[in-house]
């Protein structure tokens, strides 16, 4: 199955309420490269839905760290690469809310501490 554009908006609001809105794009195709993409112009988290639930929304999430990182950090000179220190927070502050929630799988924990 896959989840409507609402269904990631409301559960990405659910773990953290950002400062500027966004936008979803949903494709139903698998993309060989990547899960999902965001657009930092547009604001726009894309996913490419043929995966799982739980790696959709890994991805959603993982995306949504994208644009929080953008928007709200990502003014400073340093620690604004797109994976480094500083995306890694945060995007681990949001599994760990998702996953306190009951927005995402206790998986995605594991993940981080053991990948
Ligand atoms: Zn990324």
């Amino acid at each position: 199955m896959s989840y409507s554009v609402d269904f990631y908006i409301s559960l990405l609001y659910k773990i953290y309420p950002c400062k500027e809105n966004f936008v979803v794009d949903v494709k139903h195709k698998r993309n060989k490269r990547v899960m999902g993409t965001y657009n930092p112009r547009f604001r726009r988290i894309r996913i490419y839905d043929e995966h799982s639930d739980e790696e959709n929304i890994n991805t959603a999430i993982h995306e949504y760290a994208h644009h929080i990182h953008y928007t709200e950090k990502g003014k400073k000179k340093n620690g604004n690469r797109p994976h480094g220190p500083e995306f890694k927070l945060i995007y681990h502050a949001l599994v760990v809310m998702a996953v306190q929630k009951g927005l995402a799988s206790y998986q995605l924990i594991d993940d981080l501490v053991t990948k």
